[in-house]
């Protein structure tokens, strides 16, 4: 069998597209458009290279961008300062605070100063404790963008038996929680756990989200089975310029399974487009509205 290749970044375009026509509508609405500010410490290359693609995926959204760019010797009460006003100022709709943070800043406390209701990242434990119990939440962008993928993929997943290979608050967990709410029969696996292909094997639907190049072999996977790739790692080539790969052996598994997200131009550009969803749902929200259809 030679699997289907996910298009992310048709998908994720699509959803752009779909953010930006709604903007429109909120704007005609509300006099204002939906607003994002990014908050960028330091000079991390890959830090700014994505805050970088996010501010210009608002400003391509037709929402306002709020780009906040500080040193890195930034003290955390600078920082929660910035959150503060962040909070404050009603042009705002959502707060990005791009991590990792430098070592003197502590992230968990900026992250729970953020304002639950502009945390466009779902990292609040307010937000994480509302995707737990099943209520209105704003949802970590990259799960969800793997959800929908799924879902374009496969439909209705109830009772599919998924297996998420690692157990991050930012990925996996929430993952694990999108897919319960499917009514998929839920396995997380880490680092931790015993005989992971076969773990594996047992899967429909296998999302990895590890940071380990190729790990996934193709022999963990089940005939048929959906495979998607969060994971971004560069490896070295002779050129010396290096390669990006995810975390599954994309030629192997291709060779047995139905769909498979690559790495680049998977799961990457729908944490854009989810980002941008997140800040709509944000402004409407905020603004008293029902959440936009169809997003
Ligand atoms: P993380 O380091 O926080 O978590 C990795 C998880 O993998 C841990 O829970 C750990 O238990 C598990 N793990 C480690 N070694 C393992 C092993 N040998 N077997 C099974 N599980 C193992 O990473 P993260 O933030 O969740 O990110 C995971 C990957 O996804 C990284 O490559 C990251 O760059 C990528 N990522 C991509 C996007 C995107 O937009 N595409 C967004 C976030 C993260």
């Amino acid at each position: 069998m030679t699997a289907k290749v996910i298009d992310g970044k048709a998908a994720g375009a699509a959803i752009r597209q779909a953010v930006a026509a709604r903007v429109g509508e909120f704007v005609q609405r509300t006099g204002r458009a939906p607003g994002l500010a990014t908050v960028l410490v330091g000079e991390d290359p890959a830090s700014a290279v994505y805050v970088r693609s996010k501010n210009r995926a608002t400003a391509e959204a037709g929402m306002a961008g709020f780009a906040h760019n500080l040193p890195d010797t930034t003290s955390q009460a600078e920082l929660l300062d910035l959150v503060a006003a962040l909070n404050a100022d009603d042009r705002v709709d959502g707060i990005l605070v791009q991590l990792p943070l430098p070592p003197q800043i502590d992230a968990e406390r900026v992250i729970a100063a953020i304002d639950p209701a502009k945390d466009v990242d779902g990292f609040h434990p307010i937000n994480a404790g509302r995707l737990a119990t099943g209520l209105e939440s704003l949802v970590p962008c990259t799960p969800l963008g793997c959800l929908h993928l799924i879902k374009s993929e496969l439909g209705n997943i109830a009772g599919l038996d998924a297996v998420v290979i690692g157990r991050s608050n930012i990925v996996g967990k929430p993952m694990a929680l999108l897919l319960l709410g499917e009514s998929a029969t839920v396995t997380i696996a880490h680092s931790k756990t015993r005989d992971l292909p076969a773990v594996v094997r047992r899967a429909d639907i296998v999302v990895a989200a590890v940071g380990r190049p190729e790990m996934v072999r193709g022999d963990w996977i089940k005939p048929g089975a959906t495979v998607i790739d969060v994971g971004i790692n560069r490896v070295p080539t002779e050129d010396g310029k290096g390669r990006l790969v995810g975390d599954v052996a994309f030629d192997e598994a291709a060779q047995v399974a139905a769909a498979v997200s690559p790495v680049p131009g998977g799961v990457g550009p729908m944490t854009i487009a989810m980002l941008m969803r997140n800040t709509l749902v944000a402004a409407h929200r905020r603004a008293g509205l029902a959440d936009p259809e169809g997003l």
